[in-house]
């Protein structure tokens, strides 16, 4: 899939449509998502434009990916969320109900969040 230059995260990037930021680096941003499911709920998205994990892990430079897994890291731990512990998420593709075709990780925290997938 090609990379649609006017999804929403890419416009949330170019400072089209407003976010409650958290945190922000040369290779990531991270904002609170709009429909919260945990009492934590931030998404962490690279600033190069890679539709999903898949194409990120296959296309994005060294670099890119260092800098983007350590910044996730980074805004666990600015949350306070390394002691108590947390979960990542990367809806990937149809069958992963991925909605937003920006490449984007889920960081859920702020309760015990029991078993891992939905059953439905
Ligand atoms: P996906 O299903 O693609 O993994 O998750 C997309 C997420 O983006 C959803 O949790 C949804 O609530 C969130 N989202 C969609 N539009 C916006 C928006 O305009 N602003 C923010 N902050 N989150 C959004």
């Amino acid at each position: 899939m090609a990379y649609d230059p006017n999804n929403v995260f890419a416009r949330i990037l170019r400072g089209e449509i407003p976010c409650k930021k958290v945190y922000e680096d040369d290779f990531a941003l991270a904002f609170h998502d709009i429909a919260p499911q945990a009492p934590v709920h931030v998404l962490v998205i690279p600033k190069g434009a890679y539709v999903s994990w898949d194409d990120f892990s296959k296309t994005a430079p060294d670099a890119e990916i260092g800098g983007f897994i350590r910044a996730v890291g980074a805004v666990a731990r600015q949350l306070g969320l390394d002691e108590p512990g947390y979960r990542l998420l990367a809806n990937t593709g149809r069958d992963g109900g991925q909605e937003v075709p920006h490449f984007h990780i889920h960081l859920f925290g702020g309760r015990v969040l029991g078993r891992m997938v939905a059953a439905d």
